[in-house]
């Protein structure tokens, strides 16, 4: 490296060294990092003379820009830390170093910056017009900032105020999209018209940012849920054909898809009610193939019986006649009852020629057999199939009561409680911190949590009661028979259940814990009124440091 020759040099470089060591730029700092770097003791009268002396050498108005710098950088100015001040003076002195000149003239116009009106880049608080004009060095060139486009400070202002505007403008036509959101827009976009600094900008910068993330990830769940929507709609209308004639199924598997599509949505329950409906289809499609080969080997063995009846009955000519046409109302029958009414037909005209048929009705008998089984098999997977829209009660990966598991069981206890004058209570509980819990762990282990807490739950609690998983990480706990109090010590209980209890993830201990609200349920309470007070007091127990259980008022 060359050492610095001219006092410009020297100045810039004595400056530079205040910063690296970050030493506070008083005047007894910067001569002493002036004599090291020019490696001279500065002349005492020199610095002496300097404030006195109106010749313009060489030397002087340096050393009265350097005395006005270490000044001004000390001196608060509003809207501009020391550290802003450094950089604008980094930035000043790595741009024009090369032309000792342009470098006066350039840090006499940051200095000047400082105190006047404060916006825009360190780049932009160099020299304004009036200082060009006013060096010698500079006159007759055309300002710096007027060459690089930078506007006078009542012009910036003005496109400030217009872009402040236009911002605040466009977050405004969002209002009719984002109604929910109207509080924040609002407030925001009064920010951007009120904002008059960088650092207010900067600030709302932020906001902006955190705004935006907020709106896309609203954006993305709503498609997710639409998207999870539209696939479960076309798996039930595409299966529509697929349904056996009993639709007792299908209209359970409606309702459950309008009780989702009333509630809130959210992808969890839509997911649920997805894999639901595939396991009842995947039955009803063996059901159906179960169905049509009953159908089948009935309709053949009835063609066989009837044909062999032909061969062995030619002599009864008015028989044979009837033959045909059972032969035909076979061929049209669709369904099994229809073929077990011209089974039976057929058995009692057969019995009338009994004696010379005798075999054939022996086989009959058989396929009236088959028949019978055939439809005990379909009677059987009927059954199963009931079973599975049944299984719509429970939660598919807690084995919890689901919403619509938790009202029937709900509605059935109320009105006992009402009919007997016997006290209902529900805890509403929900786990604590399980987003962090999901976000360190993943969200399998999350899962494995819930079941976790549904199976501590469900073994606490007396056969009475019952739990439901109410949305994702909350489940509600409905106590008949039971007062208040007796409520909050089953729920106290459980919670140190679960620290007996663990919930073990790769051999390791995690404790689960919850907050929860109980609620008395008052007579002829509504149930989502009885559950409103619960979830306050839940969220009051969360308020309070969560872990802990609270009564509603
Ligand atoms: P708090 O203590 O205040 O209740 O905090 P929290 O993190 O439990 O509450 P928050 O409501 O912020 O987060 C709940 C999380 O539960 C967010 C969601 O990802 C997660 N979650 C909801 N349903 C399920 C689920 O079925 N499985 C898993 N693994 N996570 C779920
Ligand atoms: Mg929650
Ligand atoms: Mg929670």
């Amino acid at each position: 490296m060359t050492r610095p020759t001219t006092p410009s040099e020297i100045a810039r470089d004595a400056m530079k060294m205040l910063l690296a060591r970050k030493e506070a730029p008083t005047p007894e700092n910067y001569a002493r990092a002036y004599q090291e770097v020019s490696g001279t003791k500065p002349a005492a009268a020199e610095t002496d003379a300097a404030a006195g002396n109106t010749a313009r050498n060489e030397q002087q108005p340096w050393n009265e820009l350097i005395r006005d710098l270490l000044k001004q950088l000390e001196t608060p100015h509003k809207g501009i830390t020391i550290s802003r001040k450094k950089e604008g003076l980094e930035t000043v002195l790595a741009k024009f170093a090369s032309n000792q000149a342009t470098l006066f003239e350039k840090l006499r116009g940051l200095i000047r910056s400082w105190a006047g009106p404060t916006t825009g880049s360190p780049v932009e608080a160099v020299p304004a017009p009036e200082i060009d004009a006013a060096m010698p060095a500079a006159a007759g060139k055309p300002s710096r900032a007027a060459e690089a486009g930078i506007n006078s400070p009542v012009v910036n202002d003005e496109l400030m105020s217009q872009l402040r505007e236009m911002l605040a403008q466009t977050l405004e036509s969002m209002l009719p999209l984002q109604a929910d959101l109207s509080t924040e827009i609002k407030a925001l976009a009064q920010q951007i018209r009120a904002a008059r600094n960088n650092a207010e900008i900067t600030l709302i910068a932020k906001h902006l940012r955190q705004f935006w993330l907020k709106l896309e990830l609203r954006g993305g769940d709503k498609i997710k849920i639409q998207e999870g929507l539209m696939r479960l709609l076309r798996l039930l209308v595409e299966n529509v054909g697929e349904l056996v004639a009993d639709d007792k199924w299908l209209h359970g598997q409606i309702s459950t898809l309008q009780e989702i599509i009333a509630n809130p949505l959210d992808r969890r329950s839509i997911a649920d009610a997805e894999r639901n409906l595939r396991d009842a289809i995947i039955k009803q499609s063996t059901l159906k193939q179960s169905l049509a080969d009953a159908k089948t080997t009935l309709k053949t063995l009835m063609t066989t019986f009837i044909d062999r009846m032909g061969k062995l009955t030619e002599s009864t000519g008015e028989y044979h006649a009837k033959i045909e046409s059972y032969n035909q109302k076979i061929g049209q029958a669709d369904n099994l009852p229809e073929l077990s009414h011209i089974l039976e037909d057929i058995m009692h005209d057969t019995r009338i020629i009994q004696t010379s048929v005798m075999r054939s009705h022996e086989e009959l008998l058989s396929a009236r057999k088959q028949v019978t089984d055939a439809e005990e098999r379909i009677k059987r997977l009927e059954d199963e199939l009931e079973q599975i829209s049944e299984l719509i009660h429970e939660d598919q990966l807690t084995g919890a009561l689901n919403r619509r598991g938790m009202d029937e069981m709900f509605e059935r206890e109320t009105q006992r409680a009402d009919r007997n004058q016997t006290p209902i209570s529900i805890a509403l509980l929900d786990i604590d911190n399980f987003k962090q819990l999901n976000d360190t762990l993943g969200h399998q282990v999350g899962d494995s949590a819930l079941v976790h807490l549904s199976n501590v739950i469900k073994e606490s609690l007396r056969p009475s009661d019952a739990v439901a998983r109410y949305g994702g990480e909350e489940f509600i706990i409905v106590l008949p028979d039971t007062s208040l109090d007796e409520a909050v010590e089953t729920v106290n209980r459980l919670q140190r259940e679960l620290t007996k209890k663990f919930f073990l993830h790769n051999n390791e201990r995690l404790l689960v814990t919850f907050s929860a609200g109980v609620a008395l349920r008052a007579n002829n309470e509504d149930t989502e009124d009885v559950i409103g007070r619960a979830d306050k007091a839940m969220y009051q127990a969360k308020l309070a440091g969560k872990n802990r259980v609270f009564k509603a008022s």
